[in-house]
Order: C-alpha cells, then sequence, then structure tokens
C-alpha cells in the first residue's frame, strides 16, 4: 500500500468492539448481554413473517414500533426515532446535531464509541474528568460547548447520575442539546424520558440490547421533543429509508408487550448483581456502586489484567480496558445465577 493510501486508512480511528468468541463453551460475561433469552412473544412475532412477507422492504417509517414506544411512555409516535441498535442513533445524532461552533463535552472515562463519532465527523470534543469515585461533577460541565453526551448509568462505571444533576445540566445549556445515552437505565435507574416534554434540548436514547434481550436483531430508539426527532429523520433518510428490517421491527415491537416478562427479567439481573458485589466485596475488591447490569471493580493486590487471563484459563470471559485511570479495574457482565456462583469459585480460587 503506498503511503498515501495507508494514510487515508489510518486516518480513520474504527470502535473495537468486544470479543464476540467463535466458541461456545465460555461464560460470556465481557459485552453486557443478558444473560436470558427474550419474552417467548418476540419469537411468535418473527415466526409470523413468512416468506411472502419477506420478499418485501419493511415499512421505512416503522411505525408500528414508534406506536408502541410512544404508547409505552405515553408520548406522541413524533418523538421517537428507531435505528439499527443505538449505536446508528448516536451516529446520527453525533453528525446532525452534536457538531456545532464549540466542543461537545462528556466524561474522560465513558463510551469509547464518542470519540470515534468525533472523528469521524470531525467534532471537537473535551473530555471532563470524573470525580475520584466516578461520579459525573456536573459542575464541570458549566463552560462553553456544542452540547453534552453522557451514559446514565455511565458505562464502564455503571454508575448513575441523579435526574435532578441530569436536569442542572439542562437548565445550564438550553440551547445545546444534552444527550442522556441510557443503554442501561433499565436495571435500577429513573429515566430521563419522564423530562422530555420540558426540556426541548433534551435528547434521550434507549436500546433493546441489554433489558430486552434483543442485542442479536439490533434496534435502538431516541425520545425527545418533534424537531430533535425531525433532525434525526432527516439524517437517516439521506443514509438508509430502511434501518429496521422487518423481523426486528415485528420482533421489537412484540417486546413492548410483555411488560411482566421484562420486569422480572430486570429484577433478576439486579439480585444476582447485588450478590456478586457482597460476594467480591468479601473477597477485598473494590465495587463501584452500580445502577447497570455490569459491575466495576478492582482488587487492592492483584492486576486486572492478571486476573482477566486468570478467569479465561477457567473459560469466563469479562472485560479488561488498558486505558489511564482505569487499568486497574475489570468491568463484569451479571449473569445468570449459575454463572455467577462460577465466577465467584474462579475468583476465589484466583485471589485466596
Ligand atoms: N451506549 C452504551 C453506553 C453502550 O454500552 C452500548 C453498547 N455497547 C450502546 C450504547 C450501543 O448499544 P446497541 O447498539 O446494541 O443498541
Amino acid at each position: 500500500m503506498s503511503q498515501y493510501w495507508s494514510q487515508l486508512v489510518h486516518s480513520l480511528t474504527p470502535y473495537v468492539p468486544g470479543e464476540q468468541p467463535k466458541v461456545d463453551n465460555l461464560i460470556k460475561l465481557n459485552t453486557n448481554e443478558n444473560p436470558y433469552p427474550p419474552s417467548p412473544k418476540v419469537l411468535e412475532a418473527i415466526s409470523e413473517q413468512n416468506n411472502e412477507k419477506l420478499r418485501l422492504y419493511p415499512d421505512p417509517n416503522s411505525d408500528i414500533l414508534k406506536q408502541s414506544i410512544a404508547d409505552y411512555h405515553n408520548l406522541n409516535p413524533n418523538q421517537i426515532f428507531v435505528g439499527n441498535g443505538s449505536d446508528e442513533v448516536l451516529a446520527h445524532a453525533f453528525q446532525g446535531l452534536l457538531k456545532q461552533d464549540a466542543p461537545l463535552l462528556f466524561p474522560d472515562i465513558t463510551y469509547s464509541f464518542y470519540p470515534v463519532y468525533c472523528g469521524l465527523y470531525g467534532i471537537e470534543y473535551n473530555n471532563v474528568p470524573l470525580n475520584n469515585d466516578f461520579e459525573i461533577d456536573i459542575t464541570e460541565y458549566e463552560q462553553k460547548c456544542g452540547g453534552i453526551i453522557f451514559p446514565n448509568p455511565n458505562a464502564p462505571t455503571g454508575r448513575l447520575l441523579a435526574l435532578d444533576k441530569v436536569k442542572a445540566l439542562l437548565e445550564m445549556h438550553p440551547n445545546r442539546v444534552v444527550l442522556v445515552d441510557e443503554a442501561y437505565i433499565d436495571f435500577g435507574g429513573q429515566s430521563a424520558i419522564s423530562l422530555v416534554n420540558d426540556y426541548p434540548n433534551l435528547l434521550v436514547t434507549q436500546t433493546l440490547s441489554k433489558s430486552r434481550s434483543l442485542a442479536g436483531i439490533r434496534v435502538g430508539f431516541a425520545v425527545g421533543q418533534a424537531h430533535l426527532i425531525e433532525a434525526l429523520e432527516r439524517v437517516k433518510n439521506s443514509f438508509n429509508s430502511y434501518p429496521i428490517d422487518r423481523l426486528a421491527l415485528f420482533g421489537a415491537t412484540a417486546s413492548f408487550a410483555d411488560e411482566d416478562y421484562f420486569q422480572a427479567c430486570c429484577q433478576k439481573i439486579i439480585n444476582t448483581r447485588e450478590a456478586l458485589t457482597s460476594a467480591m466485596t468479601e473477597m477485598d475488591f473494590k465495587v463501584i456502586p452500580s445502577a447497570a447490569n455490569f459491575i466495576f471493580a478492582k482488587h487492592p493486590e492483584q492486576d486486572a489484567e492478571k486476573i482477566a487471563l486468570a478467569l479465561r484459563e477457567r473459560k469466563i470471559i469479562v472485560r479488561y480496558f488498558n486505558k489511564p485511570r482505569i487499568d486497574q479495574y475489570l468491568r463484569i457482565t451479571i449473569g445468570t445465577d449459575a454463572e455467577n456462583d462460577a465466577l465467584i469459585a474462579a475468583l476465589q480460587e484466583i485471589t485466596q
């Protein structure tokens, strides 16, 4: 490859997703998937899409899904945008709403896709440091900016920002978009969706990949006032008219029709998270309080990367980030109770 082509390719810095192993004999606690299957109603709805229907394009507006999300949150369908995973929804928001004449702000420790989108779309940004307990300090956001984005709960820390502090950020920058990425909100947080009718600058994104066990069909959505949703629709229609395929459209819609299943599943994960937190605290780990389906923890003496490797030898995979401030931490997804027992036994062996 000539230097010209090499420079061109290497000027693009991609996001590197967590490992998706090609073998299935591992306890997979590395990419925050749900350990339980989706509601049986999802598979029923997908199965109804027969061969005759697959011949046809899906509805480009995904109306049935928007309607069910709007009903679920007591909003109007024109306040809902849907996309091919929340990563795609975020991409459109970065491109259409977050490129302004001042830097975008997000925490120094956060979802590592954000700087990648900034690079791709030429958006300037400032990393705002989390405090020593990995909390967002909202006073640090009192600076000129082109918008704010952060996950709530944050990833990979799991820490939740209280809704009154989200409101304070919205009021601090009334003419900038504040995007709250709620990929993990259903595991114990209070959603900012309740605020959208009061704040024209608020955009909330959620995903069906985590709490609804649907990472495999790739559906995410944004909620906001109609003008912000209209902006996202314009970007989407200049990019891909049919982001939600037919199977995903009907499967995702069905998942909103089984509230009991959804609530029970989230509660099980919360209970397992609390059990894991206690067990690891007893082993002397420092566990950051989590409102997500994962925990972020470090051992006072043992090296995080070595623990991750020792777990892997025992066929358990977790996430290790070789990054400043967090290179002694492990992010561990909450699994089933049986997976959790195996993890605890392995950690006891490794750290004793
Ligand atoms: N936001 C955060 C904070 C995440 O951790 C993830 C998952 N990697 C996403 C968004 C994207 O999830 P998806 O594209 O599966 O909806």
